[in-house]
């Protein structure tokens, strides 16, 4: 099944999300376009601790960014989300303004953020979901660089390319090989059964499992009650291609709601905080209006 017609699928199972699932339907594509294979960061030396991206010099395609922000927009007030994407008089216009944007979700700014919500007219946390997207097809492309290239065993609960934390985890195949999946990025990396992801304890008298009545369920939760952290956990033969990461979040939400119902949490931001910086050559793009 594609991306999209897991989310089309979705859409008719959950006709409340409708109008969310066709701008995330917008992105599905981009996320496997080779054309955002162009434009790799300038990233620091490789480490055993900080991720890819940490401390990167960024230099996405510009225009790129700003007809993905356009588009994603458009989709939007298109299906009446103003409090995600703002009003079109008030919306950010020019590259530099769409740059700020792709920046700003990155590095996980909220005081950034929170100010472009206010320009364009959108509430903090809408505007915080949609500008969220927007480095994602690029963040997709360094995953795949680093998928690639050769890699060093990564033993953290974040996500070695973009250091958010993983959407869920995959016990995959007939030996259920557990590995982490970034819904950010798309990378994916091996982590024992028997750890937590957030607070790295192996003590498997605090670990535990919520695990549905229903046989059939592939998902499942992971919980520590060290740190009160989940995470939830699909079996499946294979892994989960990237593009489909988004909509195979969104169709286990029961498990998130299972799992906060009985007081466990995720962390609210992400592993690892990026500080990446814009390349002189991205920033210094001429400020002129780009769209409508
Ligand atoms: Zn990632
Ligand atoms: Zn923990």
């Amino acid at each position: 099944m594609s991306a999209r017609s897991r989310l089309d699928t979705l859409a008719q199972a959950r006709p409340e999300w409708a109008a969310w699932l066709r701008v995330v339907r917008e992105l599905a594509a981009d996320l496997s376009d080779p054309a955002w294979d162009a434009n790799p960061p300038r990233t620091a030396p490789a480490s055993d601790r900080a991720p890819l991206l940490a401390g990167a010099e960024m230099r996405p395609d510009t225009r790129a960014i700003a007809r993905l922000l356009e588009r994603l927009s458009g989709v939007a007030r298109a299906q009446g989300l103003h409090a995600m994407a703002g009003e079109p008089r008030q919306a950010p216009g020019t590259p530099a303004d769409a740059l700020a944007v792709f920046m700003a979700a990155l590095n996980d700014d909220d005081a950034a953020l929170a100010m472009q919500a206010s320009r364009a007219g959108a509430s903090a946390q809408g505007w915080r979901t949609l500008a969220g997207l927007l480095p994602m097809p690029h963040l997709h492309a360094c995953a795949r660089r680093w998928a690639a290239g050769p890699r060093a065993a990564w033993p953290h609960g974040y996500c070695p390319v973009c250091g958010a934390w993983p959407t869920f985890a995959e016990l995959r195949g007939v030996e259920r090989a557990r590995h982490l999946r970034c819904g950010r990025c798309g990378a994916g990396w091996p982590m024992p059964v028997l750890a937590c992801t957030y607070c790295a304890t192996t003590d498997h008298d605090t670990l535990g499992a919520l695990v549905a009545e229903d046989k059939k369920a592939h998902f499942s939760v992971d919980v520590c009650h060290r740190c009160s952290g989940y995470l939830k956990s699909c079996t499946t033969l294979q892994a989960t291609p990237s593009d489909e990461l988004l909509a195979a979040d969104l169709a286990s939400v029961e498990f998130d709601l299972v799992a906060l119902e009985r007081g466990f949490l995720r962390p609210p931001g992400p592993g690892v905080a990026l500080r990446a910086t814009l390349s002189v050559e991205a920033a210094s793009m001429p400020a002129r209006r780009w769209w409508r």
